[in-house]
């Protein structure tokens, strides 16, 4: 049987970002990650001849700035680049035809007649226990929320945030200050995959990829992790950074209460399709992204905030159960290309979490659960899905950890 002290099961960027706080204070860190690479939903997909493009997150922000500390600290400072001029164009997408949008644009969209009759009651009614729906109608009227700010807040969480809370745990935009010593929006040459290739490259971290955690179960002081290969690990202090839905199954045999509170996190499922397109054949003007008002994808995020002079690449970030055939006619109906000009195609599916009113609840009854625990438990279920949300609460459960000794 193996020993560690410190075992992560997981390494998307809540994993890795547990297991670098832990690696910093001198603890020998195992990481284990079901699948044959690293990052969870940070997958910058390469290319043999270099060229990448991002099938899962896209946008980082200088207000990030426990993800800029650690790229920081892995050496990575001066591999940011700034997002190019495409980040500013984007399209809203309805009834066949594109609208080119910039962000004083999209205001132009809104019927300013229904905003002017809601904003100055919706201003003042607060956020406390309130959807996203439900505050921004208030503020532009529902029309206006329904047509321009419902597609561009789908595209922010790969999913429809209308019944999001529009505060709290689960929310999607928090007040966060800026560093401004770096871009506003950044990446890095390689894309964000880079940040979790340097975290696993830490000395004091080994990760191990096609490994699952099967079961978790306390023994004596420590715990017993078995891998789905039938080996068993023994730590003083695991931390689950899995899916909700998998921490919830780990736990279940000995921590029924705990995983139920988990079970009740809501979700849904993202399936992402991505390709590289060669320039001359692809008549979208570059740009961010586009949404549509109501289509079977989310968005479709490009690379042309990086502009290559040969490839453009897409990420179409569809709803659950399109089948295989229906994405690709709706990616080359869209982009105007036939089925032989995706180049490379990826396909990625994706178990994220639904945050409803109540998450707040959920999250404080996970937490509760937890106290006197020594298990650490993070994930984009908690504080929000922003990659800086899941840094904040693997920096938190550390912090925990830490203080129990
Ligand atoms: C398409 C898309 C676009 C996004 N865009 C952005 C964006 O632009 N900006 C932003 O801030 N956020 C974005 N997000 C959200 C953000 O990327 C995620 O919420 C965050 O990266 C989740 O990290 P995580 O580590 O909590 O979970 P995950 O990334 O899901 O990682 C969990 C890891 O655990 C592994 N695992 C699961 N079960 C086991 C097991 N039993 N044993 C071992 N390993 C296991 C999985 O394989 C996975 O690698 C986006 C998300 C998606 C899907």
């Amino acid at each position: 049987m193996g020993v560690h002290e410190v075992v992560v099961v997981g390494s998307g960027i809540s994993g890795l970002s547990f297991a670098w706080c832990a690696a910093g204070a001198g603890k020998k860190v195992l990481v284990l990650e079901r699948r044959e690479r690293i990052g969870g939903c940070v997958y910058s997909r390469r290319s043999d001849d270099g060229y990448w493009y991002e099938l899962g997150a896209h946008t980082v922000y200088n207000s990030y700035s426990r993800l800029l500390d650690i790229a920081v600290a892995a050496g990575l400072a001066d591999r940011l680049v700034r997002r190019g001029p495409a980040r500013a164009r984007f399209g809203l997408l309805k009834d066949g035809r594109v609208d080119w949008l910039t962000p004083p644009r999209v205001l132009l969209k809104l019927n300013w007649l229904e905003a002017a009759l809601c904003g100055p009651v919706g201003i003042f009614r607060g956020k406390e226990g309130r959807t996203v729906e439900e505050y921004y109608s208030g503020l532009v009227g529902r029309g206006n929320f329904r047509r321009v700010l419902s597609p561009f807040f789908a595209a922010v969480p790969s999913q429809r945030a209308d019944a999001f809370p529009v505060s709290g745990p689960g929310s999607l935009f928090k007040k966060r200050p800026r560093r401004e010593e770096f871009p506003r929006s950044f990446g890095l040459p390689g894309g964000l995959g880079e940040i979790c290739a340097a975290v696993a490259a830490h000395e004091n971290i080994e990760v191990r990829t096609g490994v699952g955690a099967e079961s978790l179960r306390p023994v004596g002081s420590g715990f017993i992790l078995r891998t789905d290969g039938g080996e068993e690990i023994e730590t003083r202090v695991p931390a689950i950074a899995a899916t909700h839905r998998e921490a919830a199954r780990l736990l279940r045999d000995s921590f029924p209460e705990l995983s139920a509170s988990i079970a009740a996190v809501g979700e849904v499922a993202v399936e992402s399709f991505g390709a590289r397109v060669r320039r001359d054949r692809c008549w979208m003007p570059e740009c961010a992204f586009v949404v549509p008002v109501d289509d079977v994808f989310y968005s479709v995020v490009t690379r042309d905030p990086f502009p290559d002079p040969h490839w453009r690449a897409f990420a179409f970030h569809f709803r659950d159960r399109v089948g295989r055939e229906e994405k690709i006619a709706r990616v080359c109906d869209l982009l105007r290309v036939s089925p032989g000009d995706l180049e490379e195609p990826a396909e990625e599916r994706t178990l994220l979490p639904a945050p409803r009113i109540g998450h707040a609840g959920i999250v404080a009854e996970i937490d509760r659960r937890l106290e006197g625990l020594r298990l650490g438990l993070t994930g984009n279920y908690f504080q929000g899905l922003a990659i800086e949300d899941c840094i904040a609460r693997s920096e938190a459960e550390w912090e925990r950890l830490k203080a129990r000794g």
